[in-house]
């Protein structure tokens, strides 16, 4: 890990989780921003890294995997040891204190209750424009078959809000969506999680 001056990491170590699901997109956003990657499949690949995105896709497969590969204890280390968090839509339900309708086990560094298949399958994919805090112009939103955020915590700061609820949450060096930001060209998110990997 090396700092520049204005204290952002120079060249920041970034793996993603790659068992199934969006990961590919990720990889093209950080691309797309000169940042290297690496993916993440076994609990070997989590050393020198300091942050790990969690993509979109089916987040029940994504807790069988890790559970199969050793990586959920791994995962869960790299946050006590420091490691940054961006999980997007079924990264976020992986990242959630609780999930719900229906329940699964999670990785509980988010103070978040999740509701999963939230939105059902007739909004399916949808597209929507809305403020946040991390710039003036509106952003994009893709959903997914999103969850729904409905309750967090007092240390966590609503980024985002579509229809009412959090879409897009951080709590210190965890980041959270339930829309998914790699699948536009708008770098913006990506960008403010590699800010929070350098502070
Ligand atoms: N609802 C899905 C799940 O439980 C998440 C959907 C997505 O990542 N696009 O994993």
């Amino acid at each position: 890990m090396r700092v520049g001056r204005d204290l952002r990491l120079v060249n920041p170590q970034i793996g993603i989780l790659a068992v199934q699901g969006d990961y590919e997109a990720h990889a093209k956003a950080l691309e797309r921003l000169g940042v290297e990657r690496t993916y993440v499949r076994r609990p070997d690949d989590l050393e020198g890294l300091d942050g790990i995105i969690l993509p979109g896709g089916e987040s029940t497969t994504h807790l069988k995997v890790m559970a199969e590969e050793s990586l959920w204890n791994a995962v869960k280390k790299f946050a006590t040891d420091g490691g940054a968090f961006f999980g997007t839509c079924a990264g976020a339900i992986l990242l959630a204190r609780e999930v719900r309708a229906p329940a699964q086990d999670s990785l509980g560094l988010l103070d978040i209750s999740i509701l999963r298949n939230a939105y059902g399958r007739q909004l399916a994919s949808e597209v929507r424009t809305g403020p946040s805090k991390l710039r003036e112009k509106p952003l994009e939103m893709v959903f997914i078959r999103a969850p729904i955020i409905d309750s967090v915590g007092s240390g966590v700061e609503i980024l985002a809000e579509d229809a009412g609820h959090p879409v897009l949450v951080q709590q210190g060096r965890i980041l959270a969506s339930t829309f998914h930001p790699e699948l536009t060209d708008d770098p913006v998110v990506h960008e403010h999680f590699l800010r929070l990997i350098g502070e």
